[in-house]
């Protein structure tokens, strides 16, 4: 008997990259950062790897290194690198890392030496996020230093990538500029020497609007667990997560009741208050009270008052809702549940936070499907 779960449908996974596979020629990298942005890190690797996935992606180095503690053996990219990590460690277990500046290749070059074998980098242009990525004006410079430290053997160069600021806003013009100024990035390298095997840029959005943006490698993330990031589209991706919980209590209560803190909610008449087992210490957002829709009974409810750590109450009205009855906060949708897209817009944030917010948390996760997590 459980109480509040997570559900995660890894074949759903698994179908996600296979369609995916479907329509670029490009490898497929699935990003499982962020414990597979709440799906379960490994897991969602076994399941994407299962669909066809060649590549895995993450942030950090220790989800890399997590990954292949695991046993997957899979070309593991991770791109999030302060200076100062022991990044031997990431060197001697195959994993590729990321590089934008030359301070970092030495680093990865020390760390080569110490590990007995050539650190494999992807050197980041920044085409246009100005987040991570050497600036314009720097790439020669990023571009000399990787062609010195692969020429002393430490260091191949197996990657040239890029990321989108606007991928997901279709017909945005910083796509063609961005796309414009990797293809001059890609030019240079070619002038210092660097032919890398991997050309990288797209990730969910531009592998689903902008096939010119394929080049060798697509990064998938949100629509391997079936998510779409652009508003009014599904692509046709099936929801892998599902949030739910047992009522603990359900009563009647008379109209002019306030509740939950700060009584933000008053019953207009006579109803049914439903108490669900997830809060905000689970993953829901706070910025869902008053407004996050519950599937209880044969109903969709609104979260009734304010967000507590560890429950939400509903007003189910006179449905005939009992304790132990479950209560679906989000979920492919099959059963007229809501979606995590219906909470993004319900609580103002988007798709990729309310599933993310679910990892690691204290609701135990249980996996449906063939793929074995
Ligand atoms: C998270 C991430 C991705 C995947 O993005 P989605 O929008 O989820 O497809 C791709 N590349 C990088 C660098 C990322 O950080």
């Amino acid at each position: 008997m459980w109480q509040a779960e997570v559900r995660v449908d890894l074949d759903a996974i698994r179908d996600n990259v296979v369609a995916l596979r479907s329509r670029t020629s490009a490898e497929v990298l699935v990003a499982v950062k962020a414990d597979g942005y709440g799906h379960g890190m490994v897991p969602a690797a076994r399941a994407a790897l299962a669909g066809g996935a060649t590549w895995l992606g993450v942030a950090t180095l220790d989800e890399a290194l997590t990954l292949r503690r695991a046993g997957i053996e899979a070309p593991v990219l991770a791109w999030l690198l302060s200076p100062g990590l022991p990044l031997h460690d990431g060197v001697a277990a195959g994993v590729d890392l990321s590089a934008a500046t030359p301070e970092l290749l030495d680093e990865l070059a020390a760390a080569a030496r110490q590990a007995g074998r050539p650190a494999r980098v992807h050197l980041k242009l920044d085409t246009g996020l100005a987040r991570g990525g050497a600036a314009r004006a720097d790439w020669p410079e990023l571009f000399e230093a990787a062609t010195k430290a692969q020429a002393g053997g430490d260091v191949e160069v197996v990657g040239v990538w890029s990321h989108f600021a606007c991928a997901d806003e279709p017909g945005h013009e910083s796509v063609d500029r961005q796309l414009a100024a990797f293809h001059e990035g890609l030019e240079l390298a070619g002038r210092h020497g660097i032919h890398p095997r991997y050309r990288h840029i797209a990730n969910s959005a531009a592998t689903l609007i902008r096939p010119d943006a394929h080049f060798d490698l697509v990064r998938v993330g949100i629509a391997a667990y079936g998510l779409s990031p652009i508003a009014g589209d599904t692509f046709g991706l099936r929801p892998a997560m599902t949030a739910r919980a047992r009522v603990t209590l359900a009563k009647r209560v008379p109209a002019g009741q306030g509740v939950s803190y700060g009584l933000t909610y008053t019953t207009p008449w006579e109803t049914t208050l439903a108490v669900v087992p997830l809060g905000y210490g689970d993953g829901v957002p706070r910025h869902a009270s008053n407004a996050g829709p519950v599937r209880i009974g044969g109903t969709v409810a609104t979260i009734a008052g304010r967000v507590c750590m560890d429950q939400v109450v509903v007003d189910v009205g006179d449905e005939p809702v009992v304790a132990g009855d479950v209560a679906t906060l989000f979920g492919p949708g099959d059963d007229g549940e809501p979606t995590a897209d219906d909470w993004a817009a319900a609580t103002g944030t988007i798709n990729y936070e309310i599933v993310t917010r679910f990892g690691s948390s204290r609701v135990p996760r249980c996996y449906d499907g063939e793929v074995r997590p």
